[in-house]
């Protein structure tokens, strides 16, 4: 059992005001793994008061302070690398190998390339008669989701203590251990007292109780599009900067001219990666209607080697998804594909064979989905692919974009101007074209209600950065 019993506030672990805890459950076993305090809302206010008291001296430190405040953590990251990934794997469920290599690689690069950034970042550069300085924005509430835990909370806490803005922490209750880990290590790093604080909790008490604080200047969201919009509402009473990461729908555009199997295959895994459970995963896949028969097929190919299994075992490419609420919400999406008439041609809203317990889904894909259908348009969070076709160029783009969500997209094709003249046309915060690779120092976040503000690279440091011209 890994229980822990407080939370860290001023540089002190201390027990929750309520009194109550939140069990977090293993999703492959659905035994309970350990717990956690729920926090309340006197120890969210706690933890601002905590903040607020140690900005100041926080962002008065020296760049190098930082720096070398940053790369204690790093460090002791590091270390704690195995057990992070054994800790993610069995909240969340993704296959170990694969945790050890995004769920805890990537917040270890991450952390590293903030501190390479923060060294060389210009904090003030001469206009005219003025000399324009940025300074860190304040307090900051960092509110976090499941499904890359300590990936999405070293996105925001990195570049926000690199900044010299203080933080509160509120990770989500469905897989917070490793948050508590983080919090170990932040403590055994020697940040000052009350520069990094963490309250678990349930969000509408804990997450709304920062949003709502007049203390905290910032809030950095990321989550359901439902949370991001209660969080802007709260933040604009008090005028707090808001950067919000939310949900996606995003199009892999294959044009005519692609290498179809890569394309498919491509388009699959990033469909898939996390059991679906990725904010810019590529869930509909658009191939002009001459390729759609070859390309539904390959796809069906490819999705049926996704073996789905104990996430512990070393052979499953998929694990079970975070909870049986997420598995329920999945499971209904897929009913709702078939009941609106799209062709089911792999998966189900069954269990796989075998296993009834942990919260398994079949990898699912759909042909002939139409842009009205539910599966086209809402963000499904689990290995569902809806295949749509098109007729020409003009009406890819013009489905790829029929979205509320602007998160991520792609673009496959022969010839990389056009795939690029294609990409410009995307209103998408990110595009992949045939293939390209996640880029940690690139900006990443959504157009429309995919959320605004950008995270990573410098792009995420300067969203804890205010400007100050100072007049000469
Ligand atoms: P939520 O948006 O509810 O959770 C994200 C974070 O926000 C959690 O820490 C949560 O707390 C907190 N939160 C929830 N409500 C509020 C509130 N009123 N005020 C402040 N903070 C709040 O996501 P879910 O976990 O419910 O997932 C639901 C769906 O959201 C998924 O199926 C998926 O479609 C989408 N999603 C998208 C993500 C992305 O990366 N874009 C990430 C996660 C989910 P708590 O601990 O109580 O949950």
């Amino acid at each position: 059992m890994q229980s822990y019993e407080k939370l860290y506030i001023n540089g002190q672990w201390v027990p929750s005001r309520s009194g109550e805890s939140i069990d977090v459950v293993n999703a492959s076993s659905e035994q309970i793994m350990g717990s956690i305090p729920a926090g309340s809302a006197e120890d969210a206010e706690a933890a601002v008061t905590a903040a607020r008291g140690a900005f100041d001296g926080w962002a008065a430190t020296s760049v190098e302070q930082r720096a070398q405040q940053l790369e204690a953590l790093h460090r002791g990251l590091a270390i704690r690398s195995d057990e992070l990934a054994r800790t993610i794997t069995a909240e969340l469920g993704m296959p170990l190998k694969m945790s050890q290599r995004i769920q805890v690689g990537l917040p270890c690069a991450v952390l590293e390339n903030t501190i390479g950034l923060l060294r060389k970042y210009p904090f003030e550069e001469p206009v005219g008669n003025s000399l324009v300085v940025r300074e860190p924005v304040g307090v900051v509430a960092c509110i976090t989701p499941w499904n890359y835990p300590l990936h999405q909370i070293v996105a925001k806490i990195a570049p926000a203590l690199a900044a010299g803005c203080t933080v509160v922490l509120k990770p989500s209750e469905v897989a917070p251990l490793n948050s508590f880990i983080l919090a170990e290590l932040i403590d055994q790093a020697g940040f000052p007292a009350g520069v990094f604080n963490l309250v678990s909790g349930f969000g509408p008490v804990v997450g709304e109780a920062l949003t709502r604080h007049p203390e905290v200047d910032m809030v950095s969201f990321t989550g359901s599009t439902r949370a991001g919009k209660r969080v802007s509402e709260l933040a604009a009473q008090t005028v707090k900067r808001v950067a919000l990461e939310l949900g996606g729908k995003s199009a892999a555009v294959i044009l005519d001219d692609a290498d179809l199997a890569a394309a498919v295959k491509g388009t699959v895994n990033a469909c898939f990666l996390n059991s679906g459970q990725t904010c810019s995963a590529h869930t509909r896949m658009l191939v002009p209607e001459s390729l759609y028969e070859e390309a539904t097929r390959n796809a069906v190919e490819i999705a049926r080697n996704f073996s789905v299994g104990d996430p512990f075992g070393g052979k499953a490419r998929l694990g079970p998804l975070v909870s049986a609420a997420q598995r329920q919400r999945v499971c209904d999406y897929i009913q709702k594909g078939i009941d609106q008439g799209a062709q089911l041609l792999l998966g189900g809203p069954q269990a796989p064979d075998g296993l009834d317990q942990g919260y398994y889904v079949q990898p699912t894909v759909f042909g002939r989905v139409t842009p009205e259908m539910t599966i086209a348009r809402e963000e499904i969070f689990g290995p569902v692919l809806s295949i749509m076709s098109y007729q020409d160029e003009e009406d890819a783009i013009r489905i790829a974009n029929d979205s509320i969500y602007g998160l991520a997209g792609a673009v496959w094709s022969a010839d990389v101007e056009r795939a690029k003249r294609v990409a410009r046309r995307l209103r998408t915060g990110q595009v992949d074209i045939n293939g390209g690779r996640f880029n940690l120092l690139a900006p990443f976040g959504g157009y429309k209600q995919s959320g605004h503000g950008r995270e990573f690279g410098k792009y995420g440091l300067e969203e804890f950065l205010e400007i100050k011209s100072i007049q000469l």
